[in-house]
């Protein structure tokens, strides 16, 4: 084993992944169970049980009677151990990155990166107790003698159910938000990606969160189904593709539960004649190849407006060509594995679809095939194509792959249309060094998240994110004051004394 691969190696062994709960790990019985495989290499690392609705409901009661005296402990008590979460999580960045990028493929920097903005979660959750007062009204003198005023209390039991792509970060856009607002909580990870859970819940475990508070299950569609249809669970946070968090929103609204989806994307750069090209085309590469274009905010139509297009189109050509393809654990890599053989034969029949449709490779990473036999895994070369249009399929449909669209257009509210085109407002950039383009921008594109001159990246944990169309179903986004409301409800209190 050479000295990478000695530090690189899987930090958790184990045949089957567990289930958390009641503060104990489980072993689920009974039901199915899956392969987990590096995407890389082939190599089965584990399994993840399907947790059965027996397993999913014993995490549900133990969740709800946590909530107890969860709820009755005060605010400033609940967001001890959300300290201790993080130092927990800091210690153990090194192997839950590791762990991340074998079951994922994403590179070791990548996964550390994306840890990082977990842990940045729980510092905000940390403070909940200036989160929580505000919003929640002061006492008002309403009429003589009489006051009135808003209490925020907790709801019970939440899920969130997230997808393979941020198996580290995305959980931790709602672990601490809901726990420190004073519900319980059962996470549903990806059954793609359950090792870096298992590591989590290692650091949640060390933590000192009173038993039942914070609970994890895994499984697939059924596990899902069974939380959304529980009684016993108030609310439900998921992430994941369009139609599942469609699924999910209609599903859990049905059940009469609190919910929040974000589905999937489709986002557009633009770069205009007024754009600094060259300082750009870093920034648009790693947007649309990082994480091997597997992100909800990858840009992966970029659209170069009148002179801008030929000078944009040469230098990414040469940036795309320099990337290199590998495993993540490798530290030369630049751009991983697809998840899975059916991701990587989803995204060649799109490229299939473009070229029918017209549009004109340019770079060809269909059949590219790692000269280290060992890495057997699910790889793409760097994909760039010309001449995509709108009315194309790969100009509507989220690639989820390391390809890159170039398509042109005459002026701003041309590339503005194009950019409105699509049936999901999650993320766009635009590029430019004019004040007035950038403000047209930002009014005029229907999406959550506007980049200038930056591809968007989740934001901070003190600001709410989610898209609009059919990149979020629900009002309350994650993170931020829309997390606070989202696992609160205010009641009204009024009140006088007569003595
Ligand atoms: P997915 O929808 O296949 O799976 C997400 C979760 O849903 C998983 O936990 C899975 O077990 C569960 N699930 C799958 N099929 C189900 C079914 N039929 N019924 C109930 N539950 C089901 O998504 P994925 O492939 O894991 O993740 C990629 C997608 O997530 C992309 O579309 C990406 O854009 C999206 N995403 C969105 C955001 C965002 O913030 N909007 C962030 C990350 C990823």
């Amino acid at each position: 084993m050479s000295e990478q691969q000695e530090q690189f190696a899987l930090p958790i062994a184990t045949d089957s992944v567990d289930n958390y709960v009641g503060g104990e790990w489980v072993t689920p019985s009974g039901g199915e169970s899956q392969p987990v495989v590096d995407p890389a290499t082939n190599e089965e690392l584990t399994t993840v049980p399907f947790s059965t609705e027996d397993a999913v409901d014993e995490a549900v009661r133990t969740a709800d009677e946590a909530f107890k005296s969860w709820r009755q402990t005060p605010v400033t008590k609940r967001i001890q151990p959300l300290f201790d979460l993080k130092t927990e999580l800091e210690d153990r960045i090194d192997e839950i990155a590791v762990a991340l990028s074998h079951e994922h493929g994403k590179t070791v920097e990548e996964a550390r990166g994306e840890v990082r903005r977990g842990i940045e979660n729980v510092e905000v959750a940390c403070g909940m107790p200036n989160m929580f007062r505000e919003g929640s009204g002061n006492v008002e003198d309403v009429a003589p003698e009489m006051d009135e005023y808003a209490v925020r209390q907790p709801l019970g039991v939440f899920t969130a159910i997230t997808p393979f792509n941020f198996p580290a970060m995305i959980p931790l856009w709602f672990l601490p938000y809901a726990v420190a607002t004073g519900n319980t909580f059962v996470l549903k990870p990806s059954e793609k990606v359950p090792l870096s859970s298992q590591l989590i819940f290692e650091a949640v475990d060390a933590a000192g969160f009173p038993d039942g508070v914070v609970n994890l299950v895994n499984g697939g569609a059924d596990t899902v189904n069974t939380l959304l249809e529980h009684p016993d669970v108030a609310g439900v946070s998921f992430v994941g593709s369009s139609p599942i968090a469609k699924h999910v929103y209609e599903t859990a609204a049905q059940n009469g539960k609190r919910v929040q989806a974000q589905g999937g994307a489709k986002n557009y750069a633009v770069v205009t004649e007024n754009a600094e090209v060259e300082a750009s085309v870093p920034n648009i590469i790693g947007s649309v190849y990082g994480n091997a274009g597997q992100r909800c905010l990858a840009n992966d139509v970029v659209v170069g407006v009148g002179d801008a297009y030929d000078p944009l189109r040469e230098q990414l050509i040469e940036a795309a060509e320099d990337l290199t393809v590998g495993a993540g654990v490798d530290e030369e890599t630049d751009v991983g594995p697809l998840i899975t053989a059916d991701s990587r034969n989803r995204v060649l029949d799109l490229i299939d679809n473009a070229l029918d449709e017209g549009a004109e490779l340019v770079l060809d990473g269909r059949d590219f095939d790692h000269p280290d036999a060992e890495l057997d895994g699910h790889f793409l070369g760097p994909t760039l194509l010309e001449g995509v249009t709108t009315d194309m399929e790969i100009a509507q449909e989220e690639i989820f792959g390391p390809v890159l669209c170039l398509a042109s257009a005459d002026d701003l509210d041309e590339a503005i249309e194009m950019v409105n085109s699509t049936k999901y407002g999650n993320a766009s950039s635009l590029y430019t060094e004019s004040g007035s383009e950038a403000r047209q921008y930002k009014y005029e594109v229907d999406a959550g998240n506007i980049g200038i001159n930056v591809g968007v990246c989740a934001p901070m944990g003190f600001f709410h994110f989610g898209g609009r169309k059919e990149s979020f179903f629900g009002d309350l986004h994650a993170q931020g004051e829309d997390a606070v409301n989202f696992y609160t409800e205010k009641t009204i209190q009024i009140e006088r004394w007569y003595s």
